[in-house]
């Protein structure tokens, strides 16, 4: 080969090698942007403050299905075969655990995977049975922030470091939260209220609220006549000005027993996922509003 037609033949194959050099990383650029499906990870949570808190962790590289709608309650959950049917290829599901959302194993079992409670980093009241709203405070829920990244790290550890810098961003967010929640309260004319069912313990002790009463003891059953008696001179004896509904649970005995105590009903709601409560911070927001308020 002459020397001109040697340094031609280089340059040859150096062009070569420059063109293979882009089509593999155009591959590669290509292939992180348009992941196929099958390669994202999925996972389900079983009540919307979780998805929510998932979604801020996982940002949108991982799918999160939610399982129980906006609206309904996880006492008195059922699986339609139009959600299993979307729940069939998730890889995980997180779940809040103590009997709120038992049948978070039966959603679980349709796509073949584990039950992940997020109960490891939380401040748990266990007095008897394990109180399952654990979610309804800030430091729990920077608890439960933790158990999700360490969770979704092992699942997809190629996206480890967006889920510890979104968790990390999170955390800030929910800390300067807990902060207006406190400022909220510092304001409120009474910190003594009824509720309707009982999952505000882990909020009042959070927020320095007594719970005084409630107005239906065991979920989705109403209260007997002896309970509402009690209750009646629990509202007289503190002064009670009001009493607090939920929306997804039923209140038709609510109504005739207001009546004669000249008390407001209003609205506080430990699921959100509705229009003004669209994340798990401005649903805690919207129920420190509604407490604190005259
Ligand atoms: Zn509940």
């Amino acid at each position: 080969m002459t020397d001109i037609g040697h340094k031609r033949a280089v340059r040859y194959a150096l062009g070569i090698i420059m063109i293979v050099l882009i089509i593999v990383i155009a591959g590669a650029v290509s292939s992180r942007v348009i992941e196929p499906p099958d390669d994202r990870v999925s996972v389900a949570a079983t009540i919307f403050p979780i998805a929510d808190i998932v979604t801020q962790v996982a940002g949108d590289v991982v799918d999160v299905e939610l399982v129980l709608d906006p609206g309904a309650s996880p006492h008195t959950f059922e699986l339609t075969p139009q959600k299993a049917s979307r729940l069939a290829n998730v890889d995980i599901v997180f779940a809040i655990g103590f009997g709120l959302d038992d049948w978070a194993t039966q959603v679980a079992s349709i796509s073949g995977s584990d039950v992940v409670e997020l109960n490891q980093y939380v401040e748990l009241d266990c007095a008897g049975v394990c109180d399952p709203h654990y979610w309804l405070s800030m430091p729990n829920a920077i608890g439960i922030t933790n158990s999700i990244v360490e969770k979704l790290v092992t699942l997809d550890p190629e996206h480890a470091d967006i889920f510890a810098q979104n968790a990390e961003e999170y955390i800030t967010e929910l800390e300067v939260a807990q902060g207006n929640i406190d400022s909220i309260f510092m304001d409120a004319p009474s910190h003594d209220l009824v509720v309707f069912h009982d999952s505000w313990n882990y909020f009042a002790n959070a927020y320095g609220l007594n719970i005084r009463g409630t107005f239906e003891p065991a979920p989705g059953r109403e209260p007997t006549p002896k309970q509402l008696a009690e209750l009646q001179n629990t509202i007289k004896e503190f002064n009670i000005q009001s009493i607090y509904r939920e929306p997804q649970l039923s209140e038709s005995a609510l109504a005739p027993f207001v009546k004669d105590l000249d008390i407001q009903i209003r609205t506080i709601d430990p699921l959100g996922g509705v229009e003004g409560r669209l994340s798990y911070i401005d649903l805690m927001l919207y129920n420190a509003h509604a407490i604190a308020s005259p």
